[in-house]
């Protein structure tokens, strides 16, 4: 079955996208540790990250480094932090996570956003690459 993640590459889900590529999607997390909280993943359906090949692996980590450099500019913060896990969904991702203390990067102090809050921090990202 396909992931959650394939689902919102084909549109069948949707997402507040902020950044995409021929191979590589970035996109608002939708239960956030913080504003601006943003997935990047491949296109390609692969669970692990370790399990990509090098060059979309690559690919993946240039793509993410431009959305976090984007993010550093329209989120006020300490830093971004990029955090692996997967263990909820099993399409690799990489987390980047605006922090200004470690608590930021723990997944147990979740933020909530309105729609309108959404679409607003996803346009502020984008008019920052
Ligand atoms: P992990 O697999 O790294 O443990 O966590 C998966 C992340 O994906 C979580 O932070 C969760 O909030 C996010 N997530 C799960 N389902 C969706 C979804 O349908 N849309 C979006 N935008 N994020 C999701």
């Amino acid at each position: 079955m396909a992931s959650i993640f394939t689902k919102i590459i084909n549109k069948e889900i949707p997402c507040y996208k902020v950044a995409e590529t021929e191979n590589c999607l970035a996109f608002l997390d939708i239960n956030p540790n913080a504003e601006g909280h943003t997935l990047c993943i491949p296109k390609k359906e692969i669970d692990n990250l370790f399990d990509l090949d090098t060059e979309l692996y690559s690919e993946l980590m240039v793509f993410s480094k431009k959305v976090a450099k984007a993010l550093k500019k329209a989120v006020p913060c300490e830093r971004i932090a990029m955090s692996v896990i997967g263990l909820e969904v099993p399409h690799a991702h990489v987390h980047l996570i605006p922090i200004n203390e470690m608590k930021d990067i723990t997944f147990r102090n979740k933020k909530t956003f309105s729609e309108s809050e959404f679409i607003n921090i996803t346009e502020k990202i984008k008019a920052c690459f």
